[in-house]
């Protein structure tokens, strides 16, 4: 459970270090904002807005890519099977329970 002080706390540190993230960006000369782009997911160099997937066509990257596209999945199931597990009983004696 997270505090609403504590987010409070995060929200503002977090606001805070993009207002001095624009000034250095700005002290140096560059465009005020970022250009919209994107990193590679993997070695996070900057890369086209529009690469699908998002990674940089290092042979890496993209083994990594597969990995982490697997693994991410696998995870999906797994939540999915805890929740259903953790929700079934529940939704058994919601039904029953009436
Ligand atoms: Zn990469």
């Amino acid at each position: 459970m997270v505090s609403k002080e504590k987010l409070k706390k995060q929200v503002s540190k977090t606001a805070d270090a993009m207002k001095t993230g624009v000034k250095k960006a700005a002290g140096k000369g560059r465009n005020k904002s970022v250009p919209p782009h994107r990193h590679c997911r993997m070695c996070h160099v900057p890369i086209d807005l529009k690469r699908d997937p998002p990674i940089c066509g290092e042979e890496n990257c993209a083994k990594d890519w597969e990995k982490n596209k697997k693994n991410e999945r696998m995870v999906r199931i797994a939540f999915f099977v805890f929740v259903i597990i953790f929700m079934a009983p529940l939704i058994y004696a919601t039904i029953v329970g009436r």
